[in-house]
């Protein structure tokens, strides 16, 4: 693509103020960054302002921070702080802190023991059977094999499965991060994506380390404000969050 890779230009962080939630602040930003060729993020922040990512040739970079000072028609904008950052290398301009779909994590008793976490991804759920189950302690890397898509249907499954057992052990919905966008960011095997679940919450990574019939993943708690160094959820909080039953409690019944 034109620009891609040519000279880094640079990169700012604008925290924009005033009345500018709600108003298509985010979508007329990325039309605006997409048709100025600058790439990076921007994002609603708890208190109201919004927070914008942007790098690129100097001149487009300037030309959309000037155009943040006024933001789209109904915006009332008070004032833009801009601050230099270092040029992340964004290949997209990508709103932030935006669902991108559902996430489950099944404890199943199989053959194996595992737990199976599953991010919605263009309808289909992309999954990975991981032996330990998710870990909230950076300093944990699962291993996650990576299995079969599974229908969103199948989210909401709990029960006797053969001789084994299916409990839903997490769910919420997730943001996709990082500098690549999806799918491609899991075809290159570098996935970064943030949780909102009843256990699993804040950001987390999947690293592929092995490519393959069934490639091998590491999936890694970042550290970030929602780590528990130290911690063991998946021994904290065995239940089921639909039925509240262990799955040695389904297995039993
Ligand atoms: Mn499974």
């Amino acid at each position: 693509m034109a620009g891609r890779g040519k000279a880094k230009g640079k990169g700012v962080r604008a925290t924009v103020r005033g009345g500018v939630q709600g108003v298509g602040f985010r979508y007329e930003t990325v039309k605006r960054a997409n048709g100025l060729g600058v790439l990076g993020w921007v994002r609603n922040e708890d208190d109201g302002t919004v927070v914008v990512q942007a790098e690129g040739p100097d001149e487009a970079v300037d030309a959309l921070v000037e155009w943040l000072g006024e933001g789209p028609r109904d915006a009332s904008v008070d004032g833009v702080e801009v601050a230099k950052t270092k040029v992340e290398g964004h290949e997209q301009f990508a709103v932030r802190g935006v669902s991108a779909g559902v996430f489950v994590v099944q404890e199943h008793q199989a053959t194996a023991h595992h737990w199976d976490l599953r991010l919605e991804v263009d309808g289909m759920m992309r999954s990975w059977a991981v032996p330990k189950g998710p870990s909230m302690d950076p300093a944990q890397k699962r291993l996650a094999v990576q299995v079969e898509d599974h229908q969103r249907s199948h989210n909401d499954f709990e029960g006797r499965a053969g001789e084994g057992a299916v409990i839903v052990w997490d769910r919420g919905t997730y943001e996709q991060g990082g500098r690549v966008p999806w799918p491609e960011a899991i075809e290159r095997g570098h996935a970064v994506f943030v949780l909102h679940g009843e256990k699993l919450s804040g950001g987390f990574a999947l690293q592929r380390t092995r490519p393959g019939e069934k490639p091998q993943w590491l999936l890694i708690k970042r550290k970030d404000d929602s780590a528990r160094p130290g911690s063991d959820v998946v021994a904290e909080f065995p239940e089921s969050v639909v039925s509240g039953k262990t799955l040695a409690q389904i297995l039993g019944d």
